[in-house]
């Protein structure tokens, strides 16, 4: 028998954090690697933000919070969830946590027993899978084609659901495809969703502000404000405000699902951070003008790699509409040979071969559910990602 419990056996460490951790390895190693495998803004937090947290410490803001969080800082994100939903939460209706992993985490627990099903579109971001089966549920992953721009459509929802459906988890924009779905595409899923009372959704909005779109990116509350008592939304300070260290996220929900989490917090980690808590105000309620400066930035970014990778022989992009990530088809690169003579049969292959051959490090496709694949990260410099492109479009052509 094994030391640990049947939960921890079952999972496996984040891929992301894995891939991070050989990059830096292969650093220490001498080697000078392009790193894409980034999941964090490359913007430093803004000054403001750190100067509250620091106003926030000499005040003496240093002891334990309620356990849901400051009364200013749930109303700081009353005010966000009201402006971006068009819907009103009141303080019990909102739970803050050590980022929004941990909030997402927390809501499976208090509410996933074991057999629970957990729809989980795929490609995903890499956590979801592995935290329903820690908390002892079954994934029910739902391959959602390219051809649909990777979006979960009415009817293969409508598919997935049974009588032990606890949750659909909805990402947009998504990390690693950066789709987003639009507000007919809502709506078709809301209408599913309303025919199945017992179906709760988590809405994992973290990249909403990484939005390359026009206006506001369409919300499932938003669009169907009956479904706003069976929706978690959940969010963060970590990508838009480039914060990912102070680790704060929230989830605004039914009341009776935000005690549960508050419950279950107030036995794991009794609040989160104090100081990082009077930052997070700073960052929702002080200045914004920042966060369209960076979402251009971003936008260059997405357009130059695009171009750059745009008829290299064997992949293609879908453009992101959000987020800070290209998803790439690889499947034109599988059955080829390295110039060592290798077959390259699997996006993991791929990924091993561009970093033993190129040096540039990205993501396989499988980690989120979608072999044939891979995940750029272009939360980095101009200059690295030229660099990485016109390697990634040689590693390509040296393929026969
Ligand atoms: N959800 C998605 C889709 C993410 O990509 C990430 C971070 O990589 C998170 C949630 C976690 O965010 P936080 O830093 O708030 O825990």
């Amino acid at each position: 028998a094994t030391p640990t419990a049947r939960r921890v056996d079952r999972i496996q460490p984040s891929p992301s954090t894995a891939a991070a951790q050989r990059v830096r390895e292969l650093k220490a190693d001498g080697h000078e690697i392009l790193d894409l495998t980034v999941g964090e803004p490359d913007f430093d937090t803004p000054e403001h933000i750190k100067l509250a947290a620091i106003e926030a410490i000499d005040r003496g803001e240093t002891k334990y919070t309620p356990v849901n969080g400051t009364p200013e800082l749930r109303e700081a994100i009353a005010a966000k969830l009201a402006q971006r939903h068009g819907a009103h939460y009141s303080h019990a209706r909102i739970a803050v946590g050590g980022g929004a992993k941990q909030v997402i985490f927390l809501a499976l627990m208090a509410t996933v027993d074991t057999g629970d099903e957990v729809i989980v579109p795929a490609p995903y971001w890499v956590s979801y899978p592995d935290m329903v089966l820690a908390n002892d549920g079954t994934p029910v992953v739902v391959e959602c084609g390219e051809d649909n721009g990777f979006k979960l459509t009415a009817q293969q929802l409508e598919s997935a659901i049974t009588a032990r459906t606890r949750w659909l988890i909805l990402n947009a924009p998504s990390n690693p495809t950066g789709a987003a779905y639009t507000e007919a595409e809502l709506r078709s899923l809301a209408d599913v969703l309303l025919a199945h009372p017992h179906v709760r959704v988590l809405t994992d909005e973290i990249y909403d502000e990484i939005w390359y779109g026009t206006g506001l990116a369409p919300t499932l509350v938003g669009v169907e404000p009956r479904l706003q008592d069976r929706v978690l939304v959940t969010n963060g300070v970590s990508k838009t405000y480039a914060m990912t260290g102070w680790r704060i996220g929230y989830g605004a929900g039914p009341a009776d699902l935000i005690g549960a989490i508050n419950k279950l917090q107030s036995q794991i980690s009794s609040c989160p951070s104090s100081v990082s808590q009077a930052a997070a105000v700073a960052a929702l309620t002080g200045k914004q003008d920042f966060i369209a400066e960076m979402v251009e930035t971003y936008r260059g970014r997405r357009d130059e790699l695009l171009r750059a990778l745009d008829g290299v022989p064997g992949i293609s992009c879908t453009t992101p509409q959000g987020g800070f990530y290209l998803f790439v088809n690889c499947t034109g690169l599988l059955g080829r040979r390295t110039p060592q003579g290798a077959e390259i049969s699997t996006d993991e292959e791929f990924c091993r071969y561009l970093l033993e051959s190129q040096q540039v490090a990205v993501i396989h496709g499988a980690a989120y559910g979608s072999p044939g694949h891979f995940r750029i990260s272009f939360a980095t410099s101009n200059a690295v990602l030229r660099e990485a492109a016109a390697r990634v479009a040689r590693a390509c052509a040296e393929l026969s």
